[in-house]
């Protein structure tokens, strides 16, 4: 028997979110991905250093790293010490090394060296989940995608746009009202006012979506409450 998952239900009307997207983009015109990449191996490879770690410190260890390693084929056959060496100061580098060594051979193996261009084969290589596979389809290969990490969950939820912790689900609800070739620049700009404003202690006196905003942050004195509901 096939188990329905329940369904979630945003706390904004469906027909606000475009409006509200809209708003945000006027608010960040420039979101875009901050990893630097020339093509989809390079910002798979990148994607998965920046777990835990910022875009600006992948940013800086990706030239020479792309250098020693341009392809799949010299990366799956790259030494181990010497990429750790490469990529340690974006932490985790032991897991990390074996991750993408393990992607590489996988590219190799079965893709002829090509990364592949679905979501599906994308996310059977080692160390690549949805969302990595979201950033290289939106970013690198033209296929919008909605990649959602912890940015777009705290924002999209606080919106009310989207509800719920379990970043597919959000993906869907996103998806279901947004229009598809908008996916990734909305991802991005999720992203980016997620950095800059509405960290986890939000800058809501900075916000251009304020009024329109579920959120209500632990301090607001009650008489505000009312008028935000
Ligand atoms: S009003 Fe505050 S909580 Fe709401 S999206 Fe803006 S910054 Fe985030």
């Amino acid at each position: 028997m096939v188990r329905r998952r329940p369904t979630v239900r945003p706390a904004q009307p469906a027909a606000k979110t475009p409006r509200i997207m809209g708003n945000l983009r006027r608010q960040h015109p420039k979101a875009d991905a901050e990893l630097r990449f020339e093509n989809a191996f390079q910002l798979l490879a990148a994607t998965i250093l920046s777990a835990q770690c910022t875009d600006e410190r992948v940013n800086e260890v990706a030239p020479a790293l792309f250098t020693a390693y341009p392809d799949a084929a010299s990366l799956a056959a790259a030494d181990e010490g010497a990429l750790e060496v490469l990529i340690k100061s974006t932490g985790f580098y032991r897991s990390k090394a074996r991750s993408r060594r393990g992607m590489a051979a996988s590219v190799v193996a079965d893709h002829a060296g090509t990364v592949p261009q679905s979501r599906d084969a994308l996310i059977t290589l080692s160390g690549v989940g949805r969302k990595t596979a979201n950033v290289v389809l939106g970013h690198a290969m033209g296929e919008p995608a909605m990649p959602v990490d912890r940015h777009v969950l705290r924002v999209a939820n606080r919106l009310g746009i989207a509800r719920g912790d379990d970043p597919e689900r959000v993906e869907e609800q996103l998806c279901a009202v947004l229009p598809r070739r908008g996916w990734t620049r909305a991802s991005d700009t999720l992203i980016l006012h997620g950095r800059r404003v509405c960290k986890p202690k939000p800058l809501c006196d900075r916000c251009s979506v304020q009024q329109e905003c579920a959120f209500i942050p632990p301090s607001t004195p009650p008489t505000k409450r009312r008028t935000r509901r």
